[in-house]
């Protein structure tokens, strides 16, 4: 069972929960956890695991051998990016805008491109506290795109799934966000009873429903802001389940690098609650 921890809005504390919902499961179950918020990862923080294990990860980027090409132009064709240009008899690459998606070196009469590795960022895992499965991406730093990574994150070492799997979704609600999504069977929304906190949760809830997955929210720092975030789940048939409260010792001891279940270890029944219902909806 693959669980989407996401928030339309960075700061609601998404990596908070994520991580509690892990230790939670990893007491039932054997537990992965993908820390796909590959800009700046920080689940590792409070699982504090052992990476041992490291792979570079990027996209085939095309490369022209001019003994041989022809400059028919096909490569240019194809490329839906215009990443690939024949001007005159050169062709050009412009790495920044291909998506190294290989169609270029499919349709190539003459076999004249060849394809390198574009290194865009690393994964890394090995086991963290409670056994558990830990793997994150981490893209270098200026590189534009976080899906390939995301995506390569997703296929390693598929061999032998364990029985939950917990993403942590990038924040926002773009192309990133959608593929951590894609193969879900639950997305978990974590929002904020503000008006901020409501906006982005719409802008995710759309995505979700468009998806046809079934969702459910927590509602953290409860207590703060309006009704408006309860009023938007009973209209649209979100269910609302959990509510963390606005604490100032939540806050600290997260900033001190310590997990909500060792700061507040009284939470960890609402979470297995929760986790019964999310296994619930999706069997
Ligand atoms: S398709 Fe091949 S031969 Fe034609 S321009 Fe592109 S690289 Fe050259
Ligand atoms: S690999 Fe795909 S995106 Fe990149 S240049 Fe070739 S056709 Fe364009």
């Amino acid at each position: 069972m693959r669980i989407v921890v996401a928030s339309g809005k960075g700061g609601t504390g998404k990596t908070t929960v994520a991580t509690s919902l892990a230790l939670v499961a990893a007491e039932q179950e054997s537990v992965r956890f993908m820390d796909c918020d590959v800009e700046a990862p920080n689940a590792g923080l409070f699982l504090n695991p052992a990476l041992d294990t490291r792979k570079e990860v990027g996209i085939l980027i095309p490369e022209i051998d001019e003994s041989t090409c022809t400059f028919c132009g096909k490569c240019a064709e194809v490329c839906q990016f215009h990443a690939i240009a024949v001007v005159g008899k050169k062709t050009l690459v412009f790495p920044e805008l291909c998506h190294g998606c290989g169609s270029c070196a499919l349709v190539c009469p003459e076999n004249a491109i060849s394809e390198r590795l574009d290194v865009m960022g690393v994964l890394e895992s090995g086991p963290a506290i409670h056994n558990i499965d830990f793997a994150q991406g981490v893209m270098n730093i200026g590189e534009p795109m976080a899906v390939p990574i995301i995506r390569e994150l997703k296929k390693w070492e598929v061999a032998n799934p364990p029985p939950i799997e917990i993403r942590d979704a990038p924040p926002g609600a773009s192309c990133p966000v959608v593929e951590t999504i894609r193969g879900a069977d639950f997305v978990l929304l974590v929002t904020e009873p503000t008006p901020f906190g409501l906006h982005d949760l719409k802008q995710v809830a759309e995505i979700i429903r468009e998806l046809g997955l079934p969702t459910g929210v927590i509602i953290n720092r409860d207590g703060i802001g309006d009704n408006a975030v309860q009023e938007y789940c009973d209209q649209s048939g979100i269910p609302i389940l959990m509510r963390i409260p606005m604490d100032r010792q939540i806050a600290e001891g997260i900033a001190q690098g310590h997990s909500l279940l060792e700061i507040k270890p009284e939470l960890g029944p609402a979470f297995s609650e929760m986790l019964a219902q999310i296994v619930q909806q999706v069997v």
